[in-house]
């Protein structure tokens, strides 16, 4: 619950339009599930973010920073505090030379095309990862022959109190999946990315070559947060999955993809906690089958 007196101040620090009280993160999430967030505020100004934090801060009302919601699972139950979301309204990309400065909010696959267009080389992994700049930082994304470690320059951030910080790519901690950012509370405001002079035509040829891989072998036509598991070392999750004899399996609306069994998607009525139930099942019945433990990739959110 968000009382009266921090409704009235938190409209000092942003426009009212931007501040969404029991909002749906359904709405907000690529598996379309989820409850409301007691309070989500779009961020659309990057300079107002400091005092916002500070404020948020100083009153002692947990949040969470969300980008476009393709990497996770929030509760049925919802979130209880304030979900800062850094998405489409801070997405100004700037091109010097090899150099792209692309605000935390711009889309993975708009960033791509632009360096495309430019005939700049590297990105083409991230075409058609459906996350923003500041989502793929933290979670370092990849694809076939890319990870956001590869391109990364710098990134700049903001600490709790809301004091700027510009990480450089060794101080980024870039893991398979993770980064830095997953253990501290930083959040992302920026990131310059370093890529090659290429051919602009090649570039356009693999980034579709990707794209068609992609709509081949994933079930995009479902919500979902792309491979539930991470890829545990030696083996594939989807094949693990698959040898276990759960293709297809489903709890409630959730269900084992038969088309790619690394991922998990909503069949159209799945709740948070199916999803959840089948996440944890999958990984029981793969370790007693294979003895391979499956780490879920996708972040959970709220109560389960
Ligand atoms: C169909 C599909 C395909 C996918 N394919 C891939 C793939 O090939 N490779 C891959 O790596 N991933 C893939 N994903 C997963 C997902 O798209 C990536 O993890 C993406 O990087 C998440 O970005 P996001 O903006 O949606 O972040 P969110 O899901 O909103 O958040 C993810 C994490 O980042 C944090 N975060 C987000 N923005 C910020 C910020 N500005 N500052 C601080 N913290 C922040 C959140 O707190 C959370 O911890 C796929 C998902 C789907 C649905």
């Amino acid at each position: 619950m968000i009382s009266q007196a921090v409704r009235e101040a938190l409209q000092r620090f942003v426009p009212a339009d931007s501040i969404l009280y029991k909002e749906s993160l359904k709405k907000h999430t690529t598996f379309r599930v989820g409850g409301e967030a007691d309070c989500l505020i779009q961020i659309g100004d990057i300079n107002r973010l400091p005092k916002l934090l500070g404020y948020i801060t100083q009153v002692g009302i947990p949040f969470f920073v969300m980008g476009n919601g393709s990497n996770l699972l929030v509760s049925d139950k919802g979130y209880r505090g304030i979900v800062l979301q850094i998405s489409d309204k801070l997405n100004e990309i700037k091109a010097e030379g090899c150099r792209i400065r692309v605000q935390a909010g711009a889309f993975l696959s708009k960033v791509a095309k632009t360096a495309c267009d430019l005939g700049l080389t590297g990105l083409e992994f991230a075409a058609g990862i459906p996350g923003t700049v500041g989502g793929g930082v933290v979670m370092n994304a990849g694809a076939y022959d890319g990870e956001m470690q590869q391109v990364v320059e710098e990134v700049t951030v903001l600490g709790k109190e809301g004091m700027p910080l510009t990480l450089d790519n060794r101080t980024m901690e870039f893991g398979y999946r993770t980064s830095a950012i997953k253990k501290h509370p930083f959040i992302v405001t920026e990131c310059v990315f370093l890529l090659k002079q290429g051919d602009k035509e090649a570039i356009a040829a693999k980034m579709a070559d990707f794209q068609n891989r992609r709509k081949e072998k994933q079930p995009l036509e479902y919500p979902s947060a792309g491979s539930t598991f991470k890829r545990p070392e030696g083996h594939f999750a989807g094949k693990l999955i698959m040898e276990a004899g759960l293709s297809g399996y489903r709890i409630g609306g959730a269900q084992v993809s038969p088309k790619h069994c690394g991922f998990i998607i909503n069949t159209g009525d799945a709740t948070a906690a199916d999803i959840r139930q089948l996440i944890t099942h999958v990984q029981e019945e793969v370790y007693r089958q294979s003895g391979v433990r499956l780490e879920p990739e996708v972040l959970f959110l709220g109560d389960f």
